[in-house]
C-alpha cells in the first residue's frame, strides 16, 4: 500500500517536501490554513495574496547556493519555471569585491556559490503552482489543522490530523505526518499536550526586521556591482539591498531590540528612506531617477535562533511525526538559511522514509541527519548573535572599553578576516562555502592553509593593504540618530 503522507503547511518546507516526496511516490496531502494563491500576474500576487501564517513573506529574501544547488540536481524543471516567472541566478564571479574581479580564475566549485534572487512572493508562488500542476500533491487551502489524534501507545504515536474548513470540522487519517507549519505553528504545543516531552534550545536574534520594497523604473538598471557594498554591519544597525525579480528590490533595516529610539521612527517611510539614503550602498539604489518606493515599511519581530529535541537517548519522543523548516530549527533572518534549511531538511526526510519502515527508526535517523547537518549553523548563530547583542549595548555606551580579548578577537576579524577575504580568491571561497551552506560556517579557519593566509593578512602592515578595506560603510550612531530623528 502507498504511504499516506499528511503534510501541515504550505510554505517553504511544506512545498519542498511535498515535491520531494510526491517525485518518490509517496501519497501526499498538503493542508494549509491560508487561502490557495490568486491567479493574478506576478506582481499582483505580491500585493494581494493574504498569507496570515507566514508573515515574513513580504520581508527580503536571498536564496543560498546551497539552495540553488539543491534546486539544480533534484528540481531543474522547477527552476526553469521560476526563471521565466523572472528569478535570477547570481554567479560566483558577480558577486566578487571589487579587488579580486581582475585576478579572478574559474573553478568548478564556483557553481556551487550561486545565489537565486527573487521575491519570497514569487518563489512561494512558482513552487505552488508547480507542486500542484504536477499531480505530485493535493493541497487543501483555507484548511487549518486545529489537532491531532494518536494511537493509545508508549510512544505517542501519530495517526491522524483534524481539520477544520469553511464545512466544517472532519478527520484525515495518515501514516506519516510532516509539521512544517512554521515559526508560530501549532504542533509542537499539542505534542507537550499530550505527553511528548519535546525540547528546545533558544537564543535570541536580538534585532527586529524593517522591510521596504522598491521598483525600478522602467528602462532603469541596477547599480554596477562595485566596491560599493549593498550589506553593512554598523554595530547600532544593519542593513542589505535585496534584489528581486521582475525590476524589483528590497531594503532591509534589521535595528537591535535596544535600540529603541530607532525602532520608534524607523518604521515610518520617509524617516526609513532618510537612513537608507545616509547609508552609500543603499543610496545609489534609490536615486529617484532610478527607482521609487512601492510599499509601506514592514516590520517584525520575535526573531530567535531555536532548535528542538524530538528524542532522547535514542529513544523517541514521538512516532509518525518528522518537522521540517521552521518547525524543526530556525535561525537569524538576517543570514537568509530557512528556505535552504527547509529544502535540507526535506530531502534528508525523504532519504530517510524511503529507506526505513520502522517509525522509531525513522526519527533517530532523521534527528541524527539534521543534526550532523544543520545544528552547527544554530550553534554558530547563536554565538554570532549573542556577540552582536553585546555589540549593539556597547555602542550605546560612550564610556564602554572592550576587554583585552574582545579587542583582539575584533581586530583580527577587521584587520585579518576581512581584508583576507577582500584579497584572496581562496580565503573568499572557504568562506563562502560555509555562507552558502555547503559545510558549517566556521569550518574554513580550521583549514590550515586558509589560516594561514588569514594571518599573513592580520600582520601585514595597514600601508600594504589599505586597498582590502571595505569602503564607508554608513555614519556612526549618534550621527544617525540626529538624521533620523530631525523633524522636516
Ligand atoms: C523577517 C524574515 C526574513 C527572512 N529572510 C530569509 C531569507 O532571506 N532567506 C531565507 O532562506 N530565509 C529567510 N527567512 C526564513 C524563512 O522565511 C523561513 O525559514 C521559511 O519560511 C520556513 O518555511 P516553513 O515552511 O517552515 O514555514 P513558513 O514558510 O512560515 O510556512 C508555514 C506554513 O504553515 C501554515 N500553517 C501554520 N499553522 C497551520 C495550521 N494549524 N494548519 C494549516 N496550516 C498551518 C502557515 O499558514 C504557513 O503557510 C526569513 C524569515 C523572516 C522571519
Amino acid at each position: 500500500m502507498v504511504e499516506r503522507v499528511v503534510i501541515l503547511g504550505a510554505g517553504m518546507a511544506g512545498l519542498a517536501a511535498a515535491l520531494t516526496l510526491g517525485k518518490r511516490g509517496f501519497d501526499v496531502t498538503v493542508i494549509e490554513r491560508d487561502p490557495a494563491p490568486p491567479e493574478l500576474p506576478i506582481d499582483d500576487v505580491f500585493a494581494q495574496w493574504e498569507r496570515k501564517g507566514a508573515t515574513q513573506l513580504r520581508h527580503s529574501h536571498v536564496f543560498l547556493g546551497r539552495l540553488c544547488s539543491i534546486l539544480h540536481a533534484q528540481h531543474p524543471d522547477l527552476l526553469a519555471e521560476l526563471k521565466a516567472a523572472g528569478a535570477r541566478e547570481i554567479p560566483f564571479p558577480e558577486s566578487l569585491p571589487s579587488p579580486l574581479r581582475d585576478h579572478f580564475a574559474a573553478d568548478a566549485q564556483d557553481a556551487d556559490m550561486t545565489f537565486l534572487f527573487s521575491r519570497r512572493t514569487t518563489l512561494e508562488y512558482v513552487m505552488r503552482r508547480h507542486a500542484a500542476a504536477n499531480g505530485r500533491a493535493r493541497f487543501l487551502s483555507a484548511t487549518g489543522a486545529i489537532g491531532l489524534s494518536f494511537a493509545e501507545e508508549k510512544p505517542l504515536r501519530v495517526t491522524g490530523v483534524r481539520v477544520r474548513d469553511a464545512a466544517g470540522e472532519r478527520d484525515i487519517a495518515c501514516d506519516t505526518l510532516i509539521d512544517a507549519t512554521g515559526r508560530i505553528g501549532p504542533v509542537n504545543d499539542w505534542l507537550k499536550a499530550a505527553g511528548a516531552p519535546i525540547t528546545e534550545e533558544v537564543s535570541q536574534a536580538g534585532i527586529l526586521y524593517y522591510t521596504r520594497h522598491y521598483a525600478l523604473h522602467p528602462g532603469a538598471s541596477e547599480p554596477e556591482r562595485d566596491k560599493t557594498a549593498g550589506a553593512g554591519d554598523l554595530g547600532y544597525l544593519k542593513y542589505g539591498v535585496f534584489p528581486g525579480d521582475n525590476g524589483r528590490f528590497s531594503v532591509t533595516l534589521a535595528v537591535p531590540e535596544i535600540e529603541t529610539e530607532l525602532r520608534k521612527i524607523v518604521v515610518e517611510p520617509e524617516i526609513f528612506d532618510r537612513i537608507c539614503n545616509a547609508l552609500p550602498g543603499v543610496r545609489r539604489w534609490l536615486e529617484p531617477s532610478r527607482s521609487a518606493p512601492v510599499s509601506k515599511v514592514f516590520s517584525m519581530g520575535n526573531l530567535a535562533n531555536v532548535w528542538r529535541n524530538f528524542s532522547r537517548d535514542g529513544v523517541p519522543h514521538v512516532l509518525g511525526y518528522f518537522p521540517v523548516g521552521d518547525a524543526a530549527m530556525r535561525t537569524n533572518p538576517l543570514y537568509g538559511r530557512g528556505c535552504t534549511i527547509s529544502f535540507i531538511s526535506a530531502a534528508l526526510l525523504a532519504d530517510v522514509l524511503e529507506k526505513e519502515s520502522d517509525p522509531a527508526s525513522r526519527l533517530i535517523a532523521y534527528e541524527a541527519r539534521l543534526r550532523t547537518e544543520l545544528h552547527p549553523f544554530y550553534l554558530s548563530m547563536a554565538r554570532q548573535d549573542a556577540m552582536a547583542i553585546r555589540r549593539a549595548r556597547n555602542e550605546r555606551d560612550p564610556a564602554h572599553r572592550p576587554r583585552l580579548k574582545a579587542r583582539i578577537i575584533r581586530h583580527f576579524a577587521e584587520n585579518g578576516v576581512v581584508p583576507a577575504t577582500r584579497g584572496s580568491l581562496a580565503v573568499l571561497r572557504a568562506f563562502m562555502r560555509g555562507f552558502h551552506m555547503h559545510e558549517p560556517p566556521e569550518n574554513f579557519l580550521k583549514r590550515p592553509a586558509i589560516l594561514m593566509r588569514v594571518l599573513a593578512m592580520w600582520m601585514r602592515p595597514k600601508f600594504l593593504k589599505r586597498h582590502l578595506y571595505p569602503p564607508f560603510l554608513g555614519p556612526g550612531r549618534a550621527e544617525m540618530l540626529a538624521l533620523a530623528e530631525r523633524r522636516e
